[in-house]
């Protein structure tokens, strides 16, 4: 699919021809990752933020909202729900927070792996390459860093640079330079199942962009795809001055359900074997329908979140973060078994990360008997 296609689906809004795409994205998703719908357990280990996203409420300038970070011992309850749930995997998530030392995370990722059959994925934002690393060598499976989005000059805006004292708009010049694509090409050579997205409908971001996006998911060739409607929370900059970034109507992209349904059902089909979540965000926005149709239009996990109650409202990413489903087992698989699905039983890798593995060891296996039946003089 090229770029063309890709900007003409995302402008297209007959519901019949719409009703091509969701169906074309559904048969995808059968016959590429099958019927189950894999769980993850989402634990949002920390909301600390060193970071000032212009999107985000939990950016640092946000003085009003308690912080917290979870013990080990909490961060270990959450694990041995997922595993008494029979969840595959757990993600874990927080802000971006210093106070969240490699050694700390590594000691954490080596407990889990160690004591429970699961699957770990880190959410930790942008970290050094010596910590990323290093969190592979303890065992981590898999990284989740959206993008967010791969225009460099939006993404310059919303994402002051760390030693960056004001608000001020800063620009980065080209793809090369958004730090985020840097990062998610050096996880894939560490060996990492590797994750991102964008989220849809930011203040200033055009269909060009999105297209562009969702390109960039198969350049990427990644394994998971998270994407979700922008919410805006009305303590960030971008809720309260969003004119600055203002495009016309026609120009920018609408923060719709529907809108991100159709990136759900593009990333299906540029990455037909890839992981992709209703997420959270789709839940909020559209309740059980935002997640229903999801599921329906190429999605095929969902991370019900394990995050204790009393700690859940203080990660206020945006606001009145509730999923949908209550975290009762039965409820979710009443849900799943309406739709025809079924929840997952394995860790639920990505068939797309499975079959890359599977050729750099066979590619291995042919340069080592190479060697062997090349003569050497
Ligand atoms: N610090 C980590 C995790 C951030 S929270 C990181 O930077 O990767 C996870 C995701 O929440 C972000 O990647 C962003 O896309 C999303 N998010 C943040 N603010 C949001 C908002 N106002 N509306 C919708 N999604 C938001």
């Amino acid at each position: 699919m090229d770029y063309v296609e890709i900007l003409d689906w995302l402008r297209e809004s007959r519901p019949t021809r719409l009703a091509a795409l969701w169906q074309r994205a559904d048969q995808t998703r059968r016959q590429q990752v099958g019927r189950e719908v894999h769980l993850r357990g989402l634990i949002e280990v920390s909301s600390h933020c060193i970071r000032r996203c212009w999107y985000c409420g939990l950016r640092a300038d946000r003085r009003d909202l308690p912080r917290y970070r979870l013990s080990e011992s909490e961060i270990m309850a959450c694990v041995q729900q997922a595993v008494d749930r029979g969840y595959g995997t757990v993600v874990l998530q927080s802000g971006e927070d210093p106070g969240l030392t490699a050694d700390w995370i590594a000691r954490l990722i080596g407990r889990i792996k160690s004591e429970t059959p699961l699957a770990v994925t880190l959410s930790l934002g942008e970290r050094t390459e010596e910590e990323l690393f290093q969190w592979r060598e303890a065992g981590a499976d898999r990284y989740f860093l959206r993008f967010e989005t791969s225009n460099p000059t939006l993404f310059g805006r919303l994402h002051p640079p760390r030693n960056q004292e004001s608000d001020g708009v800063q620009n980065c010049s080209d793809s090369l330079e958004h730090p985020r694509l840097k990062l998610l090409t050096l996880l894939r050579q560490m060996g990492y199942e590797v994750g991102s997205g964008v989220l849809i409908g930011l203040p200033g971001q055009t269909y060009e962009d999105l297209a562009e996006d969702i390109l960039w998911f198969a350049r990427l060739d990644l394994d998971m795809i998270g994407v979700g409607p922008y919410l805006a929370h009305p303590a960030t900059p971008l809720a309260e001055r969003k004119t600055c970034l203002n495009l016309p109507p026609e120009y920018q992209v609408p923060a719709s359900m529907e809108m991100t349904h159709k990136v759900i059902a593009l990333a299906r089909l540029v990455c037909p074997r890839a992981n992709i979540p209703a997420t959270t965000a789709l839940g909020v926005q559209g309740g059980l329908q935002g997640w229903r149709l999801g599921l329906q239009r190429g999605a095929n996990v969902l991370m019900p979140n394990l995050t204790p109650p009393a700690y859940r409202r203080l990660y206020e990413i945006y606001p009145n973060k509730e999923q949908p489903i209550a975290d009762q087992r039965e409820t979710l698989e009443r849900f799943l078994a309406e739709l025809g699905r079924l929840p997952g039983r394995s860790r639920g890798d990505s068939p797309n990360y499975l079959l890359r593995q599977s050729k750099r060891d066979s590619s291995q296996k042919i340069t080592c008997s190479l060697s062997e039946t090349i003569p050497h003089g």
